[in-house]
Order: structure tokens, then sequence, then C-alpha cells
């Protein structure tokens, strides 16, 4: 049998490839972003509750409208725009099946999107499999800033799309008030959908706000925004996140919503929407990711990895030109083997692969772990 693969270019993920090797190695695992602490005993009495009570079969397509309330109320209390209920709010299957539903409906043969480089993984390949085209913007250095200047020159009539991501992954970069007017002042008048990947919104750190596209009347009428409940609840496993786009968007995202994951775990929406609620539930998670960066930073002090600044998202960039000019993947590979704490290269989320020497590190760990890892990285 023969097939033409749709993605020659892709293996699996690099988070997959270095969390295989981390548990091969037994190393410490700081390169996959996901918690390692628990989650809330509240929260998963309240998922058996609804179990217990039968709520166990297929939830309505765009989600329960229990869930559908609270997001909308809690969006109103966040971003100053309450969404419509129904016609607004789609609930997914993580944030990523969200992001693939958007990128489905509206990318083209031919079309062009503009992803910042670098980028998080998933978007290139979903923007391909839908025979569009990533145009890779430079994030500005040091600080991994957009370069407005390069947006507006690679905009043409094939642009059908700008992804924007803040807080940033890889870079733990967050966009600021003047970002979102800039956004306006590309996209204003053209056909220009914006998708805003906002899975970190509840991880930005130093009294810094969240800029979600939402709080623009402009920018909303033509995007669609991401969220996660994994990134918020420490909840990775149970793959919960939404959308959400104006009437006419998401009655064409539901269209493809409905043939992929359909519906989403039932119980569960019942017990996010107790949860959600209290807004503390996710007021506090800033601080106490804040809190775990500055103790990583503080552990780390002594070694020879020099840290970027990191604003938002639970991962920290470290620079380790001082120690080695070993090309990044090569070195991942041997900080894995040899020093037993992996993490992931930068040159991956790159569209031509530059290696600046920088790892990514993820800081989403108990204290115990943290300290375990930096005294490896700091005996280098
Ligand atoms: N978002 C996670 C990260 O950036 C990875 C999710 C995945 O493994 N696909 O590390």
């Amino acid at each position: 049998m023969q097939f033409t693969s749709k993605l020659p270019e892709v293996g699996v993920t690099i988070f997959t490839k270095m969390s295989q090797m981390a548990n091969e190695h037994k190393a410490i695992n700081l390169a996959q972003g996901f918690p390692d602490f628990p989650v809330s005993p509240e929260l998963i009495d309240r998922v058996h509750h609804y179990m217990k009570e039968g709520k166990n079969q297929y939830a309505p397509m765009s989600g329960v409208p229990e869930l559908r309330n609270v997001i909308a109320e809690k969006t109103e209390r966040c971003y100053g725009y309450k969404p419509h209920v129904d016609d607004e709010i789609t609930i997914t299957c993580g944030a990523i099946e969200g992001i693939y539903s958007a990128i489905a409906t509206l990318v083209q043969n031919g079309d062009e999107v503009i992803i910042m480089d670098p980028a998080y993984d998933a978007y290139e390949p979903i923007i391909n499999l839908h025979g569009g085209k990533a145009i890779g913007i430079s994030l500005k250095q040091p600080d991994y800033s957009i370069d407005w200047n390069e947006v507006k020159k690679n905009i043409n009539d094939r642009t059908r799309m700008i992804v924007i991501n803040s807080p940033h992954n890889p870079s733990g970069a967050i966009i600021s008030a003047e970002d979102l007017r800039m956004l306006e002042e590309v996209t204003v008048g053209t056909n220009i959908f914006v998708l805003s990947d906002e899975v970190y919104e509840h991880i930005v750190f130093d009294g810094e706000a969240h800029e979600s596209v939402l709080k623009s009347e402009s920018l909303r009428q033509r995007s669609v925004v991401s969220s996660s409940f994994g990134k918020t609840f420490h909840t990775t496993g149970w793959r919960m996140g939404y959308l959400v786009a104006p009437p006419d968007l998401t009655k064409e995202i539901r269209k493809v919503h409905q043939y992929n994951a359909f519906t989403i775990h039932t119980p569960t929406q019942y017990a996010l929407a107790d949860y959600l609620k209290t807004p503390a539930h996710y007021e506090d998670v800033a601080p106490m990711y804040q809190a775990k960066r500055d103790y990583f930073l503080s552990v780390m002090k002594g070694s020879r990895f020099k840290p970027v600044s990191s604003k938002g998202t639970y991962f920290q960039l470290m620079d380790y030109s001082a120690i080695s000019d070993m090309h990044d993947v090569g070195f991942a590979e041997w900080l894995t083997k040899e020093v037993g704490v992996a993490a992931i290269p930068m040159s991956v989320f790159y569209q031509n692969g530059q290696d600046n020497k920088v790892l990514r590190f993820c800081f989403a760990k108990g204290e115990e772990t943290l300290q375990a890892a930096a005294e490896k990285l700091c005996a280098i």
C-alpha cells in the first residue's frame, strides 16, 4: 500500500520526544509543560458528584449552558465584555481542538497566515493541512516583542489570518495595550481574522494585566479567542478548553467541531461551572506561579545559565551560551541523558530552526523538584 503524507516534515512533537527521553533516562522533566502538583480536591469532588448524579451522556454540542453562562460572566469580569452565552462560546477538547477547528474553518487553499516566530509548534502544521502557508514574523530581541512594521509589510490580499499568542509560549513574553492598538490598526478595514491563543491568560506576573483581544470592540468582531482550563486549573490531562468568537464565526466553527470532537466530557463541564463561580480560583493562579518562577530563579542564581525575563506562562527561558556552543537540540539531549534534567530546545519553535543557545524550562513543579533540578544545573 502506498500513500502520500500530508505532513511529510513532521514527526512526533518535541514535547512527546523530550518526555519520552526524560522517562527513559529518569531525568527531571522540565521539558513538556505540565504541572506536577495536585488538582483542587474540591474540583475533583464536583466531577465525581456529577458522575454519580448521572451526568454521563452527551452534552450539548456547544457545551453545557451552565458552563457557558459562567464563562460569559468571567469574561465580562476580566475583560469588560460579556460574550453571548448561546452564540459566542463553544467548549472544546483542550485548547488545541478549538485552535484546529478555527483554522480549519477559516483557512482555504493558498491563504497566508501570519504567525510570530518563534511560535508554538502546532499552528503551522494545522495551517498546512488546510492548504495555507504560515508566514513567520521574527519577534524582536531581547524581549520577544512584535515588530508591527514587519507585520504590515507582510500583509497582502492572500492574508487570511494573524495568529497571536499572549502570554507567549515558548518565550513568556506578553503583549501590551499598544500591541492591541497596532493589531487594530493593521486589521481594521481588511478581511483578516485574528486567532488569539490566550491559554495562559491567568498566568501573568508582576502586576501586569493580560491584554485580551476581547477588550477591543473592533478586534472581537474578527477574532477567535482560545482559552484553557487545563492551564488555569492544572488539569492538562482533562482536555478542557473553550473558544469565544462572534456569532457568524461561531456558527461555522461549530460545523467543524461537531464532526471532530462533537461534545466534551459532560460531568467535568458541570464541575467547572461550579468551580468558576469563585473568582479566587482563577485569580490566585498568577501569584502561585509567580512564586514558583521566583523560586526557580533564586535556586538557579549560582548557575552559568542566563535567564531571559518571563512575564507570563509557566516557562522560563535560559541562555546557555556561557556553558557550551553545542546546538540546542544536542545540548538538550545531553542535559537529559548526562545531567538528568530535560528541557525544550528553542530552535524547534523557529521556522528556520535558528539556534540561539536557549532552552525552555517548565517551572510548574513542586519546590523539591525545582530545587533538585537546579542542583544538577548549577553543578555544570
Ligand atoms: N503546551 C505544552 C507545552 O508547551 C505541550 C502540549 C503537548 O505536549 N502537546 O509544553
